[in-house]
């Protein structure tokens, strides 16, 4: 079956959170079978092994589901985003998401493939591959001489490079702050004392209901790991990341595909309503702030509830 490489919202959440498990007869799929995204006759998005193939009308993509990291989100994950006054502002005025290119971030290992002084063991693993595929011949084909293989197979792993490298040029990411309350840290590192800033609350579902649909959107779950011990998933590398890292908790939008490495960054149309769950004025800001941050909400015809931050809530003894 020839796949459309077609993604409605409901299939990319069906994706992100099915991964090793058939979505239809809840069986769970057997490592190295691809597993198959796409629709019913009814247009309903599926999520199935081979166990359910027949269900799929058209398909989408096959999914080498081992290949990835578990990406899964829940639907309901409380998701934030701390950012000043200023931004919260762009965000109102322009009904953009502005997804930022990979190489841009500050963390050097964004879209890596693991740590540089184990580059020559990743190099190593995938040129014995590309040896064995190299000097395997097609049925009737003629065996190919060592010298040839070897050259071949430097090629092929010369071009993953490539490929790695490029990845990261033409990756954009939106990164948001998996939590079931407020974090005091990003509150502070956003919003510092004597500024005005807000945090706006989402859950991963309505993140992807609110992107703009034909953009071929994927949001997942960041992985932190071991790069002594792991190197990235070759496919989905720009969802690992330093174990240092885990506090960011990190659930993110990201973008790829056809898209230009001179952009410095994406910005994707969202539906401001279907995104914003609440609003919360900085527990830092000067009393009045909230009340301007509702007048500005409705002034922009948004109809969002605006919360108190946790932190201002009063003990009592
Ligand atoms: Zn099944």
């Amino acid at each position: 079956m020839e796949s459309t490489g077609r993604f409605n919202a409901d299939l990319r959440a069906l994706r992100s959170r099915s991964y090793d498990r058939c979505q239809s007869c809840e069986e769970q799929l057997p490592r190295d079978v691809a597993a198959y995204a796409g629709y019913a006759l009814d247009g309903s998005a599926r999520y199935v092994g081979a166990c359910c193939l027949p269900e799929i009308y058209e398909l989408a993509t096959h999914v080498y589901w081992w290949w990835e990291a578990d990406k899964r989100v829940e639907p309901e994950t409380a998701l934030w985003r701390y950012m000043d006054l200023a931004k919260f502002l762009l965000l109102l005025e322009e009904k953009t998401l502005f997804f930022s290119r990979a190489d841009k971030f500050d963390d050097p290992f964004e879209g890596a493939s693991g740590l540089a002084t184990r580059e020559k063991e990743w190099d190593d693993f995938y040129l014995a591959h590309f040896r064995d595929v190299v000097r395997t011949p097609p049925p009737g084909g003629t065996p190919v001489p060592d010298e040839a293989v070897e050259h071949n197979a430097q090629r092929l792993l010369a071009s993953i490079r490539q490929i790695a490298a490029r990845d990261r040029r033409t990756t954009f990411v939106s990164c948001w702050h998996a939590n079931s309350g407020e974090s005091e840290a990003l509150w502070r590192l956003y919003c510092p004392p004597g500024s005005s800033g807000v945090a706006i609350k989402t859950t991963a579902n309505r993140l992807l209901h609110a992107l703009d649909p034909p953009a071929q959107i994927e949001i997942g779950r960041v992985q932190y790991v071991d790069f002594r011990r792991s190197f990235a998933g070759f496919h989905d590398r720009i969802f690992w990341k330093r174990k240092s890292l885990a506090h960011e908790s990190e659930v993110r939008a990201v973008c790829r595909g056809n898209l230009s490495d001179d952009w410095a960054g994406l910005p994707v149309s969202v539906d401001l309503s279907a995104l914003l769950e609440q609003v919360v004025p900085s527990p830092f800001a000067p009393a009045w702030f909230p009340n301007l941050l509702a007048s500005l909400v409705g002034r922009f015809g948004l109809k969002v509830p605006i919360e108190d931050s946790e932190l201002l809530a009063q003990p009592f003894f």
